[in-house]
């Protein structure tokens, strides 16, 4: 009894579960896109991810939003952020279990091996994700500047999470973050104004940076202006004499979602950078960057998208309405079983794309698909994600629309990913780019499309050629294009590796025309909606 009334109906926590071990969509994805020996690594996580303990430290690191402090109490700027105890706890378990890291440790199949922790990473909290993230995708741009790399790519590489504000030399391990954007211009950055001045073999940096998440890393790739155009360069928190370089933070900005991790506005004032790869080429330098963090925005929002299908079918398997359970509704079942079509779809690409990453270096097939692949999925899961965190929190009724709820992260997380690392308009004009300048790429995705049989899927790739063929109003298709090959990519991977009903489904409800309407919950046929329901709880059919 509590108090006035009994509490009943209310569905249990979903807690207390192994997220790598009851998942056999994930384990099996991992394995055919390489992954080895992670089966230990990615059960500790795994465990984590699903714990009381760990979904408690998500909440709180978000309710408890960071805190800049400019000086210290005898007026010293100290430039310092604050985070809730949690986070750091979610950081040193991220970081000690390799999310950041394991890609680069020479094991083979470890670009999947890590999507994999990453995917895990995502279900549980997102804020954490960005510095995890962006300090998994430095070490390609280490790899342009010897010197750093040789000092700075051990401690990436150690896994030790290390807070203090020390030089690097001094710390276990670091993090990187990235600063390009400024006021008048992200998505354009060849209008980046902050000048460089050469200082002996260094540079000195003045300027403005407008968005700079997780500005406690120890580093920074940041785009100036030099004497030979926009460059890159590296900006170290602190100076190796153990002082604190330039790096003012004017300001944290009080984010839609992503609340755990702060991102600043900073102002550098002479302050002292390293140069990074080609002068005048710096926007080419740091897109590799960018594209190693649009492939962990395709994989962590596949994530993403089994958390919200997870809050979904637990809901829905212990709430009752009008006499049955909600998972045993028909319209119910539907919505479910659609969510869950997304979702797979979202793994399997992700995982696609990864074996990719792997297997670049060896082959130039590989190499082509994940360079067009990557735009590609990158803006589609993005566009999916919104809407599926909406149903999936309509599924939850009211529950799912207080801040209690797992699901009201997720929903303000959503459209983030879809801002960051490249626009939607970006991320396609992108894709178009890289057609246009390696036709080849278009070719390699194509065989992989083709490859699989689905003649639906041929058909929007034949689609998607006619548009580009469209001369000067191909921008002007640039997202039709995009949906079209991710799409095709989605039914093709389906129907190799997805249950043959969930591929016709999918097939069906996102290509036909009269197969499936424009929301969540409108497939056609019910047989095939509960064995997609069961399927996706990882029920026995
Ligand atoms: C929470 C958060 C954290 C961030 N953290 C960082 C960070 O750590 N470091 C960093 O450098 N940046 C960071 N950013 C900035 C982010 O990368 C930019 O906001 C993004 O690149 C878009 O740039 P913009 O805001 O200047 O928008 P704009 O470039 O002005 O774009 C506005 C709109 O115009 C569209 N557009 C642009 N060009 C075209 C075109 N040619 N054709 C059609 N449409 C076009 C875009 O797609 C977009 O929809 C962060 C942003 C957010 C929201």
């Amino acid at each position: 009894m509590n108090g006035t009334h009994e509490v009943t109906n209310q569905p249990p926590p979903l807690e207390g579960y192994d997220a790598w071990s009851r998942d056999p969509w994930l384990r099996e994805a991992a394995r055919r896109a390489g992954a080895r020996g992670i089966d230990e690594r990615a059960r500790d996580l795994g465990r984590f991810v699903g714990s009381p303990e760990a979904q408690e430290h998500a909440r709180l690191a978000n309710a408890h939003v960071p805190q800049l402090r400019t000086h210290d109490r005898r007026g010293h700027r100290i430039d310092a952020v604050e985070y809730h105890p949690s986070y750091h706890v979610l950081m040193a378990r991220s970081i000690g279990a390799g999310v950041h890291s394991f890609a680069w440790k020479g094991a083979p199949g470890g670009f999947a091996a890590r999507a994999a922790l990453f995917y895990l990473w995502n279900q549980l909290e997102q804020g954490t994700a960005c510095p995890v993230t962006m300090t998994f995708a430095s070490i390609p741009v280490f790899a342009h500047a010897p010197g750093l790399d040789a000092a700075w790519r051990p401690k990436v590489l150690a896994d030790a999470y290390d807070p203090r504000a020390l030089p690097m030399g001094a710390k276990a391990g670091v993090t990187i973050g990235m600063a390009m954007t400024e006021k008048q211009g992200g998505s354009d950055l060849r209008s980046v104004a902050t000048e460089a001045r050469p200082d002996g073999e260094a540079w000195r940096l003045t300027g403005h940076k407008w968005f700079c998440s997780a500005p406690m890393s120890d580093g920074f790739f940041t785009l100036a202006r030099g004497p030979d155009g926009v460059s890159c360069f590296f900006v170290p928190r602190s100076l190796p004499d153990g002082t604190r370089n330039a790096f003012e933070i004017q300001r944290l900005k009080d984010k839609v979602g992503n609340r755990s991790n702060a991102s600043a506005e900073v102002e550098y004032r002479h302050t002292w950078a390293e140069a990074v790869g080609p002068p005048g080429r710096g926007i080419a330098t740091l897109i590799e960057m960018a594209h190693h963090t649009r492939f962990d925005i395709v994989v962590g929002v596949a994530g993403m998208m089994r958390a919200a299908l997870d809050q979904a079918l637990h809901h829905a398997r212990h709430r009752s309405a009008f006499g049955a359970p909600l998972v045993d509704q028909p319209l119910m079942r539907n919505v479910l079983a659609d969510l869950a079509l997304d979702t797979e779809a979202a793994l399997l690409v992700a995982f696609r794309l990864a074996a990719a990453f792997d297997a670049s270096a060896r082959s130039e097939d590989e190499r082509d698909l994940q360079r067009i692949l990557t735009p590609v999925a990158k803006y589609w899961l993005c566009k999916r994600m919104t809407p599926l965190a909406t149903e999936a929190m309509e599924c939850l009724g009211g529950s799912g629309y207080v801040e209690e709820s797992p699901l009201a992260r997720l929903y303000r997380e959503a459209p983030l990913n879809g801002i960051w690392e490249g626009s939607a308009n970006v991320i396609c004009l992108d894709a178009l780019r890289a057609i246009e300048r390696a036709p080849r790429a278009l070719e390699a995705l194509a065989s992989e499309i083709d490859a699989a049989g689905e003649a639906r899927a041929t058909a929007l790739l034949d689609a998607a050629r006619r548009l580009l063929g469209d001369g000067v109003h191909a921008p002007h298709h640039a997202r039709r294009i995009v949906e079209c090959l991710a799409l095709a990519a989605q039914a093709a991977l389906m129907r190799r590796h997805a249950d043959p009903r969930a591929a016709e489904a999918f097939a069906a409800s996102r290509i036909d025309a009269a197969g499936g309407g424009r929301a969540f919950g409108t497939l056609g046929s019910p047989a095939d909606a509960a064995a997609l329901v069961r399927r996706a709880s990882f029920e026995e059919p």
